[in-house]
C-alpha cells in the first residue's frame, strides 16, 4: 500500500479536530513514540495526537483514511514484539487522555473503562470493593493495549487472559464509523463472536475506545509456596499433577536454576539452586488453604521435591510474589551494557517439558547470558536472553535461537506467542502456525480496513 506523508495542510486539519496542543511533531515526542520495551528497532511516526473522546477517534481515523495516513495507537508502549512501533510512520494515536473509569457495577462485577486506564489503576479503586480485573501483565500496561495483545500473566491459569474478561467493546473502525458488539450479560451464544476478533488484533482491524470489563471478587485468602526439584522434568510432572488433581492455583510458575540464583543474589532467599515452582493459591479460609497446602506438598513430595517453603501470611508471601513480578528488572539491571530479548512461546501442557529443556539446553551452549521462566500451568514459556549491545554476531545467535524454539513449540501443537502478539517478531512463523486460515486472516483485515491504514506492517509480512 502506498501511504502519503503528513503535510502541513494535514496538521491543520488535525489540530481543528483536537486542540492544537493535543497533536505534536516535536522530535521528544515522536522519539517517545518509536519505541516500545522490545529489542526491535525505533521508528519514529510524523505526528502524534492525543484524542480525549470517541468523536475525536473518529474524525482522525475518518480523515487518515481518506488521505491514506498511516495509523498506529500508542497504550503504554509497553510491548515485547514492536507492536506499536509505526513501521510506516504516519500517525500515532496516543490514547493516554482517554484514561477515565466510566462506571463500576459491582453488582453485576464489571466495569466501563475508556482504553488508556492502566490497569494497576483500576485495580487500585476496585480494591476497598473487594474486587479486581484479574490479567496481570506486569507493566504498567493500559487496558486498550491488553485488549489488542490478548494480554495475560500470571493468574490467566485460573482467572483467563484479557480474552476471557472482555464483555463489550467500542471500536471506532478505519473509515470512522464505531461499532458496538457484545452485551453486559456474562454468557452469550448470539452470533458471530466479534469480541473475539478484536481482541488479538495490535490495533490492525480497529481502534478500542471503550470497554466494558469483567470483575472477579477478591479472595479473603491467599496463600504461596516455592517448591524446589531435583530437575525439570520432576518439575513438570508437578504441574500437570496439581493441575489434574482439581487444586486449582492462581498462579503456577516455574523458574530455573538462574533466575533463583538471582533471587538469592537480589532478596537473600537462600533457596537451593534448583528448578522451581512459584504457586499461590486464593480460597476463602485458612482452613481450606492449609487443606490445600497439604495436599500439595504430597504431590510435589512424590515427584521428589527437595524444599517446600510455605508463606501463608501475607508479608511472606507478598514478599515472594513481588520477587516473581520483579524478575524482569532484576535481569535487566543485572547486565549493563546489554538488551533484553524475550522470546514467549506456548504448547500443550504435556509438551511443557520439552520445549523447557530445549530452552535451557540452548542457554547452556551460549555465553551470552540466559533465563527460563514461564507461566507453566499455561504452558507459556519465557527465555529472557541478554545480547551485548552493538553486538551483531550475539544478536544473530539469539535469533537463531529463538527461531528454534518458536518452530519447536509450534511442532508441538503449540503457538509462536502466549501473550505478547504477533507484533513484528513473529510475523514470519504465521504461516507455519496458521497455514491456509492466515488467508481468512488477511480477508478479515481487507473487510476492516480495505486502505490498510491501521497499524500496517504487523501481524502479516508485508
Ligand atoms: C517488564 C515487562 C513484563 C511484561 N510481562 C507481560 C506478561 O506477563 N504478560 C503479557 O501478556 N505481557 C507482558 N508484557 C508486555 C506488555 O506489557 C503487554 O503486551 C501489554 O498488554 C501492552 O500494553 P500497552 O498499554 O503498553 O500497549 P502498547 O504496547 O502501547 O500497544 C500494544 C498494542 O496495542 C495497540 N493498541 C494500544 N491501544 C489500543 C487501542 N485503544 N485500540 C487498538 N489498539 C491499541 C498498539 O498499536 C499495539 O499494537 C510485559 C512487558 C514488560 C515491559
Amino acid at each position: 500500500m502506498q501511504f502519503n506523508k503528513i503535510t502541513q495542510r494535514d496538521i491543520k486539519v488535525l489540530q481543528s479536530i483536537v486542540a492544537t496542543e493535543r497533536i505534536s511533531i516535536g522530535e521528544s515526542d515522536l522519539n517517545l513514540h518509536s519505541k516500545d520495551q522490545s529489542q526491535h528497532p525505533a521508528i519514529s511516526p510524523e505526528a502524534v495526537i492525543w484524542p480525549k473522546n470517541i468523536k475525536e477517534i473518529s474524525d482522525i481515523l475518518s480523515y487518515a483514511n481518506s488521505h491514506l495516513i498511516p495509523v498506529t495507537c500508542w497504550g503504554g508502549g509497553s510491548s515485547l514484539e514492536g507492536n506499536p512501533i509505526p513501521v510506516c510512520h504516519g500517525l500515532v494515536i496516543d490514547l493516554s487522555y482517554m484514561n477515565k473509569i466510566l462506571e463500576i457495577r459491582q453488582d453485576d462485577f464489571q466495569a466501563d473503562v475508556e482504553p488508556g486506564v492502566i490497569y494497576q489503576d483500576l485495580n487500585h479503586k476496585l480494591r476497598h470493593k473487594g474486587l479486581f480485573f484479574p490479567p496481570d501483565p506486569g507493566a504498567r500496561a493500559t487496558i486498550g493495549g491488553m485488549i489488542a495483545n490478548n494480554a495475560s500473566g500470571t493468574r490467566t491459569i485460573r482467572y483467563g487472559s484479557t480474552r476471557s474478561n472482555i464483555l463489550r467493546l467500542s471500536v471506532v473502525l478505519a473509515n470512522g464509523s464505531l461499532l458496538e458488539t457484545g452485551c453486559r450479560s456474562s454468557k452469550t451464544s448470539s452470533g458471530y463472536d466479534l469480541i473475539n476478533l478484536f481482541v488479538g488484533s495490535e490495533g490492525t482491524l480497529g481502534v478500542v475506545a471503550r470497554a466494558t470489563v469483567r470483575l472477579t471478587g477478591l479472595s479473603e485468602m491467599l496463600s504461596a509456596a516455592i517448591v524446589t526439584f531435583p530437575g525439570l522434568k520432576e518439575a513438570g510432572q508437578a504441574v500437570f499433577e496439581i493441575i489434574r488433581s482439581g487444586l486449582d492455583p492462581a498462579s503456577l510458575e516455574i523458574l530455573a536454576p538462574e533466575c533463583i540464583s538471582l533471587f538469592n543474589k537480589e532478596k537473600n532467599f537462600k533457596l537451593e539452586v534448583l528448578p522451581t515452582l512459584f504457586m499461590e493459591f486464593h480460597g476463602p479460609s485458612q482452613q481450606y488453604l492449609h487443606d490445600t497446602m497439604i495436599i500439595n506438598r504430597e504431590i510435589c513430595n512424590g515427584f521428589g521435591c527437595r524444599d517446600f517453603r510455605i508463606g501463608i501470611e501475607r508479608k511472606e508471601r507478598d514478599e515472594l510474589l513481588m520477587a516473581r513480578y520483579e524478575l524482569s528488572e532484576m535481569i535487566r539491571r543485572t547486565h549493563p551494557g546489554r538488551s533484553h530479548m524475550v522470546i514467549d512461546v506456548a504448547v500443550p501442557v504435556s509438551a511443557y517439558p520439552a520445549i523447557i529443556s530445549l530452552a535451557r539446553a540452548e542457554v547452556k551452549k551460549t555465553a551470552i547470558p540466559g533465563y527460563v521462566f514461564g507461566h507453566a500451568g499455561d504452558g507459556n514459556l519465557h527465555l529472557v536472553f541478554m545480547g551485548k549491545n552493538g553486538d551483531k554476531k550475539e544478536w544473530a545467535r539469539i535469533g537463531q535461537i529463538n527461531d528454534k524454539i518458536v518452530e519447536k513449540a509450534i511442532s508441538l501443537g503449540g503457538t509462536a506467542t502466549g501473550e505478547h502478539g504477533v507484533g513484528i517478531g513473529k510475523r514470519k512463523f504465521m504461516a507455519m502456525e496458521h497455514g491456509g486460515s492466515l488467508q481468512w486472516m488477511k480477508s478479515i483485515k481487507q473487510l476492516f480496513d480495505p486502505n490498510e491504514i491501521l497499524n500496517p506492517g504487523k501481524i502479516f509480512l508485508p
